[in-house]
């Protein structure tokens, strides 16, 4: 059996004191909450507060980027040690945003899955094809692309702290969410390929959320799948009841 995780990435939103309200909603509400792994990722300014906030909760950290290098001179950089020393336990690579904006390729995202994995931070890996890759019948050409780039060279060690998130690129933030099938269909894939990369057993218990737009409505289904084991949240992990909705479903 596969635990659940629901992450929320609240991207380049929220200053420290709205980061504090936020949280604080939604630990009251997820008071009682073993049977999901809960993550929160606020932006880097905000991680030390929202930190102390949860401490002695459910809730776990994450952050939404780090270097993979442990220091030196990389301006405006994020060191591993750092977010560790926060007391994140999670970090999102590879995001779609970080690929286009960014030009994050699958080899830095694999530098920094391995520092991550060093550090003792849970990568949460994301991929996912654009709306033109899914029109000409690519999907899954460039989700195994990107898994074997950025998650090569993991030991059986390494891949119990992996998280996998398929993230179709024409789904973030557009309202336009995979129906539950298409969804389930790439996850199924993303795990033959684990199965591939690592072993079957490995597969069996690497978990694959999926993101984009999803929401309280549509998040029961979407998780109910076989394949699917929580979500990585970005427009309605902003708001405390949509975000709290979306954890009780995977309940
Ligand atoms: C995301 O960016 O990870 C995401 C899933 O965003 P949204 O939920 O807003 O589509």
């Amino acid at each position: 059996m596969r635990k659940p995780i629901v992450a929320g990435n609240w991207k380049m939103n929220k200053t420290v004191a709205e980061a504090q309200a936020l949280v604080a909603d939604i630990k009251r509400d997820l008071a009682e909450c073993s049977g999901v792994d809960v993550v929160v990722c606020p932006p880097f300014t905000a991680l030390a507060a929202v930190s102390e906030a949860i401490t002695g909760s459910q809730l776990d950290l994450g952050a939404q980027n780090m270097h993979w290098e442990g220091s030196g001179a990389y301006t405006g950089e994020i060191a591993p040690p750092m977010l560790r020393e926060l007391f994140c336990h999670y970090v999102i690579l590879g995001h779609s945003e970080r690929r286009e904006y960014a030009g994050e390729t699958d080899a830095i995202v694999n530098k920094k899955l391995k520092a991550a994995l060093a550090a003792n931070l849970r990568p949460i890996v994301c991929v996912g094809e654009q709306l033109a890759d899914r029109d000409a019948g690519r999907t899954e050409a460039v989700v195994e692309q990107q898994l074997r780039g950025s998650l090569a060279n993991c030991s059986a060690r390494e891949w119990t702290d992996v998280v996998v998130a398929y993230e179709p690129v024409w789904a973030i933030g557009t309202g336009r969410t995979a129906t539950p099938d298409q969804a389930q269909e790439v996850h199924a894939f993303i795990r033959s390929v684990i199965r591939d990369l690592a072993d079957d057993s490995i597969a069996q218990t690497v978990r694959i959320q999926y993101g984009g737009s999803m929401k309280p409505a549509n998040a029961a289904e979407l998780i109910s799948q076989p394949d699917i084991d929580g979500g990585l949240i970005g427009g309605a992990a902003l708001d405390a009841a949509s975000f709290v909705a979306i954890v009780q479903a995977a309940l």
